[in-house]
């Protein structure tokens, strides 16, 4: 099949590869000249794993191609999807701006008859708005139908989750366009389901909305267990082995960020308002994740005698989620602000996402570049990022190397017992606090290579 994606983002980028690896002849369509061109090169926008080989081989074997050329894109192809930026406006409800230049770019180029699928999460209603616009457009008269065909992939393991998602959701206006998006789908082998298109466009908000649930609610369990020395990992592991709930999106943290849920949380809410209804579940777990932050950096600045005003704070991950390099809404920026606000020297560290974070940071945050960079000398270290080199850390050499012993986890990725034997002060989410400071300093002293030697 020819295949148009339009805006080669994490989205648009993914889901043309992998149309292109199933056999399509795809074309991915972005306004943004430098990102095609870089893609050209084969230099990838962005970083997510296994993305880069895939581009590559299905460009050299001739079923991928990059365009700033719309116009041609969708001329040239039978399905033409938009994955376009769906940005919160400042009231909570979506920009759809970038959708309604799409879909004018579609109507001007339309020639023959196209399914347009929405892939972008757009609020219910969406799919009409796009049919309309394309309608009022278009420059001949031609047929189009307009499907949406939500996206489930997560950042990170994008790719794994293209080619295996749980569910693909077609909803289309009738059977017959319905099953030319399930013939792309069909190679996938993979349950798919097919509704009018109200309820496809709400299966995502709703799919979202509930995931951001599980997390504002074990953060708030894990609050109680903070106040009685309760262990939330162990609490989430009794409730997620019930089959009813289920284990994931169960750990505690700072809290939900990223680029989807905190923007289609607020506009479920909104799209609920519009329409004269009042979610206040969702409400109450947006209220729920907003603290998150501020009460993070509370107990730091307790657990710190005297603030952390000129003391320097190591932090450990910046990206929103570990695997990828996407900044947007990530919890490390207000945690680094707030303490940056206190007088705190910033020293962090990011496997991938450090130029990504820059312009979003105040300008003296220092980057290192490695975690014992980070621990070097310093009086406090924060993990933001539930990375898996965080977890392999050599947590005796990045003890040797602070000032003080004195780390806060806000992924909960050490097992306390293990922090209590090292003696550090650990402070974690849910779980009990770590009280090591001084007991190390009578019973280790740092070996040649900076580990400690007990
Ligand atoms: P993104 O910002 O990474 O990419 C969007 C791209 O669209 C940009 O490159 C932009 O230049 C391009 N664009 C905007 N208007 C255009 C136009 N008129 N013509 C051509 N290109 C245009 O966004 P993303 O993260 O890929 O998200 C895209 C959509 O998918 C959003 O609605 C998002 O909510 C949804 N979504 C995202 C994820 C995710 O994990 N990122 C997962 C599921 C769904």
């Amino acid at each position: 099949m020819y295949v148009c994606v339009i805006g080669t983002g994490y989205v648009g980028l993914t889901t043309g590869a992998v149309f292109a690896d199933l056999g399509n002849d795809v074309v991915c369509v972005d306004k943004a000249a430098a990102k095609i061109e870089r893609l050209r090169q084969g230099i990838m926008p962005i970083y997510e794993p296994g993305l880069e080989e895939m581009v590559k081989r299905n460009v050299e074997e001739g079923r991928l191609t990059f365009s700033t050329d719309t116009a041609a894109g969708v001329k040239r192809s039978d399905v033409v999807f938009i994955a376009v930026g769906t940005p919160p406006a400042k009231d909570g409800s979506t920009d759809l701006s970038q959708v309604e230049s799409a879909a004018t770019e579609i109507a001007h180029a339309l020639d023959k008859y196209k399914i347009v699928v929405n892939k972008s999460t757009v609020p219910v209603g969406t799919g009409d708005f796009v049919r309309r616009v394309i309608e009022k457009n278009k420059k001949s008269a031609v047929e189009f139908d307009v499907v949406s065909n939500p996206e489930f992939l997560r950042e990170g393991s994008a790719i794994a989750d293209s080619f295996h998602p749980d569910r693909i959701v077609i909803g289309a206006p009738r059977q017959n366009v319905a099953m030319a998006l399930l013939e792309l789908y069909a190679p996938l082998e993979r349950p798919m389901l097919i509704t009018d298109v109200f309820s496809a466009e709400l299966i995502k908000y709703a799919s979202n909305a509930f995931l951001a649930t599980k997390i504002s609610f074990i953060n708030s369990i894990a609050d109680i267990c903070e106040r009685v020395g309760a262990d939330v990992s162990l609490v989430a592991k009794g409730m997620g082995a019930d089959a009813r709930i289920g284990k994931e999106f169960l750990q505690a943290g700072l809290g939900y960020g990223g680029s989807c849920f905190p923007k289609d949380t607020l506009s479920l809410i909104h799209t609920a308002k519009a329409l004269g209804e009042k979610i206040d579940i969702l409400e109450a777990v947006v209220a729920t994740n907003d603290v998150r932050t501020n009460r993070f950096v509370a107990r730091i600045l307790e657990a710190c005698e005297g603030g952390v005003g000129g003391k320097r704070v190591g932090v450990l991950g910046l990206a929103f989620k570990p695997n990828t390099d996407d900044m947007r809404d990530a919890k490390s920026v207000e945690v680094i602000k707030a303490l940056h606000a206190e007088g705190a020297k910033i020293i962090a560290y990011d496997p991938i996402s450090t130029e990504n974070a820059k312009p979003m940071l105040p300008p003296d945050v220092e980057y290192a570049s490695s975690s014992y960079e980070v621990a070097r000398d310093a009086d406090v270290v924060i993990i933001m990022t539930e990375w898996n080199e965080f977890k392999l850390l050599n947590l005796e050499k990045i003890q040797a190397m602070m000032s003080n012993p004195v780390l806060f986890d806000g992924r909960n990725i050490y097992a306390l017992d293990r922090m209590d034997r090292l003696g550090f002060d650990y402070y974690s989410i849910g779980r009990r606090t770590i009280r090591g400071r001084g007991r190390v300093a009578t019973t280790a002293q740092a070996g040649t290579d900076g580990r400690a030697v007990t």
